[in-house]
């Protein structure tokens, strides 16, 4: 059990069930960080007293100090405040809840200062994969998934000897909340419709990938880093109930699933206990409440994006990062009412089109890349 907990993106969907977790447990919280959400991290300030805080605003981070200049918390800003805090002597763990691939450059601070990470931030595996895991394995710190399909995956795995026991990843996936629609249906669905997914409440950024069912793409590229494992073993299949969280299939034929109602708070305590287990409040499964669970083939032809990803994963190289920006890129549009539902995808492919792929030698390379794919997106608007 991790007792000094450092968590970037507190004021999120995961940091807020992350401090529930923690103050369950009675851990102890060393840092803190956000973006823009001075008012709630304040209180969060309050409550756990951590020893620093950053906020990336530095005009906020201003304002926040000057808020809370009775405690003793230190505020920090930008970029460096959030790898300073990521980067604390005191931390045993860094739970990476920021949204998008902003989380990469603390994270790596995390991992070159030797804290193992509880990774939500999945958009950091997707751009900078290779160099993560590599990071991790030379300084010898676990990467503890809590996406909660690769939490499930990773506690099915738990059994397993010999990697050639393995036959394949099953990921679940809700299907999102326009399951079963046609490309035609889709065409003038509005935000509000896009952000009502049917099983979890999440942020902005991942309710309108779980609607483009980019998340799900997101999350093959995930898996194959997690678990080194090639992408013709990693299979999706949609199961609305979200009741299993993901499943192993084993050379056997056997199939080990991992289940519970959809709530976050069960991956978050399991990468925080691991490899013990703690009652962190969730309910258990009342299996008479679900009477029947179901399972679907994934529609690939009107939700292109799992297609996308699988072709810039096999890519390699500097795709990945361009399929990641042009998606952030994308969604912002959506979420700002510049594009159309359906052009978030077709914006990310016609980015992976016009940019030549390279290899990736350095952090630079990939910070490169996004930044060049983040100002093309902007240009076809
Ligand atoms: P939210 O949008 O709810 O929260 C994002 C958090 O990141 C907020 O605390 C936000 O601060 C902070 N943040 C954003 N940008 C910055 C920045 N530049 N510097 C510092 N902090 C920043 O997202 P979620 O919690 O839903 O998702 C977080 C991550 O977890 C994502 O990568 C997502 O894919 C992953 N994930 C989420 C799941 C969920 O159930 N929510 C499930 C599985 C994975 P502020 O509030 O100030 O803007
Ligand atoms: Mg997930």
């Amino acid at each position: 059990m991790k007792n000094k907990i450092c968590v970037l993106g507190s004021t999120g969907s995961i940091g807020t069930q992350t401090l529930e977790v923690a103050r369950k447990f009675k851990t102890k919280i060393t840092a803190l960080a956000a973006n823009k959400n001075i008012t709630l991290l304040e209180n969060q300030i309050r409550e756990f007293k951590p020893f620093f805080a950053a906020v990336y605003d530095e005009n906020l981070a201003k304002k926040l100090k000057e808020k809370v200049k009775d405690t003793n918390t230190k505020i920090l800003s930008g970029i460096e405040g959030l790898c300073e805090v990521a980067s604390l002597s005191s931390t045993e763990i860094v739970v990476t809840a920021v949204s998008g691939m902003i989380g990469l450059r603390p994270t790596l601070c995390a991992i070159n200062t030797k804290k193992d990470i509880a990774l939500a931030n999945k958009e950091t595996l997707v751009v900078g994969g290779d160099l993560v895991l590599n990071e991790a394995k030379k300084n010898g710190v676990n990467i503890l998934p809590v996406d909660s399909e690769h939490s499930a995956i990773f506690q099915c795995l738990q059994s397993c000897k010999d990697k050639k026991d393995l036959k394949k990843l099953i990921l679940t996936a809700s299907g999102g909340p326009f399951f079963g629609k046609t490309k035609d249906e889709l065409k003038n669905v509005t935000i509000k419709d896009a952000l009502n997914h049917p099983n979890w409440k999440m942020g902005a950024k991942i309710t309108i990938d779980s609607a483009t069912m980019m998340n799900k793409g997101l999350e093959i590229i995930e898996a194959m880093h997690l678990f080194d494992t090639s992408l013709d073993k990693i299979d999706v299949i949609v199961h609305p109930q979200s009741i299993i969280h993901s499943m192993v299939e084993y050379v056997d034929g056997c199939i080990l699933a991992q289940m519970g109602i959809p709530s976050m708070k069960a991956p978050i305590a399991y990468a925080l206990t691991y490899p013990h287990r703690k009652n962190s409040g969730v309910k258990p499964l009342d299996f008479t409440k679900y009477p029947s669970l179901s399972f679907h083939k994934p529609d690939n032809e009107t939700f292109e994006a799992m297609k996308i990803c699988r072709k810039a994963a096999s890519l390699g190289g500097t795709a990945t990062t361009i399929l990641n920006a042009a998606n952030e890129e994308a969604v912002n549009l959506f979420l700002k009412e510049k594009i159309k539902f359906l052009e978030i995808t077709e914006l990310v492919k016609k980015a992976l089109e016009s940019f030549k792929i390279n290899k990736i030698s350095s952090l630079e390379d990939i910070l490169e890349t996004d930044k060049k794919t983040r100002e093309f997106i902007s240009k076809q608007i």
